[in-house]
């Protein structure tokens, strides 16, 4: 039934033929068919269905920030929470409004400033290239698929162009929350902004955050349970109530049109469609998910 049921997803989507835009300020993903959809779950009791375009890997983008998280707080710990926030923004992810008021402490680890912030406490005294191997190993490990990697065109596509994230990494270096320097830390974000996994591999990733057969082996369940917090209040930047209202389970965006999911106890989602609404979150999968939520009764609120 679940398999029907995706497979009834991927045909309204492009029934619906309402794709939304394509992320254009990084040009490498600017030219991307915004056409394309597809969706992949895997249950707690290890099935998995998935229908669509599942076989073409896409720029994961900000979806990756949930893996930095995740490394971030094994490394520090609560201290993490001294350096960022656990707050919505209610803002767009790469406001810069609030960084001076807050005095350089981001309101959360999921939009921009957060992010850079988390990649840099994961980051250390290390070489990015160690660091970044970190990260793919872990998502190749959550994975099960050693075949997970960094698009480096679109690395350096969005490191040509990052003046946004440029600003707001030298805001946070001069309230001296950023303590390796801005193009270190910056180029290691970047670099794990443009990982590219299908729905598949990204759904397999997904496991870890949410119980069942696979336990919560990778990460202890304290911390399971704060990363999947975040992403029902944060995950979605000033979009992140609406998502909440409409799916009701945890979720984290990214502008490649990439939505990663969680219904604890439950499921694991990954869905992909590269046109995105006026926030920035992926148009299709959006309504995808809450078509999803519905019919199944997954929202936890329910
Ligand atoms: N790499 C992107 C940026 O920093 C990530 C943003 C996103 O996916 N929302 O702008």
């Amino acid at each position: 039934m679940l398999q029907a049921l995706l497979e009834t997803l991927d045909r309204d989507a492009r029934q619906r033929n309402d794709w939304g835009q394509v992320a254009s300020y990084i040009p490498e993903l600017a030219s991307i068919d915004p056409a394309q959809f597809a969706i992949s779950v895997c249950t707690v009791d290890g099935q998995e269905y998935h229908a669509g375009d599942v076989q073409v890997p896409f720029s994961i983008q900000s979806v990756s920030k949930v893996f930095t998280l995740a490394l971030a707080l094994g490394r520090l710990g609560g201290r993490l929470w001294e350096r960022v926030g656990r707050e919505p923004s209610g803002r767009a992810f790469n406001s810069i409004v609030q960084l001076e008021r807050e005095q350089g402490i981001p309101r959360n680890p999921f939009i921009n400033a957060g992010a850079i912030v988390t990649t840099d406490a994961v980051l250390g005294q290390r070489a990015p290239r160690e660091t970044l191997g970190e990260i793919l190993s872990f998502l190749r490990e959550a994975a099960d698929d050693s075949d997970v990697h960094i698009n480096e065109y679109v690395a350096r596509s969005e490191q040509r162009t990052g003046d946004r994230n440029y600003a707001l990494a030298h805001f946070l270096r001069s309230c001296g929350n950023l303590h390796n320097d801005c193009d270190r830390a910056l180029g290691t974000y970047f670099h794990h902004c443009a990982i590219e996994m299908t729905t598949v591999q990204l759904a397999r990733a997904a496991r870890f955050l949410c119980g069942g057969f696979r336990g919560h082996r990778m990460i202890g369940i304290e911390r399971v349970r704060s990363i999947n917090a975040l992403m029902m209040t944060c995950g979605h930047y000033d979009g992140s109530g609406e998502f909440a209202y409409r799916v009701g389970f945890p979720g984290k965006s990214g502008v490649g049109g990439g939505i990663m999911a969680v219904v604890p106890n439950v499921a694991s989602i990954a869905v992909w469609s590269p046109g995105l609404d006026q926030y920035g979150n992926s148009k299709q999968g959006t309504k995808a998910l809450e078509s999803l939520s519905k019919a199944t009764g997954w929202s936890v609120f329910a």
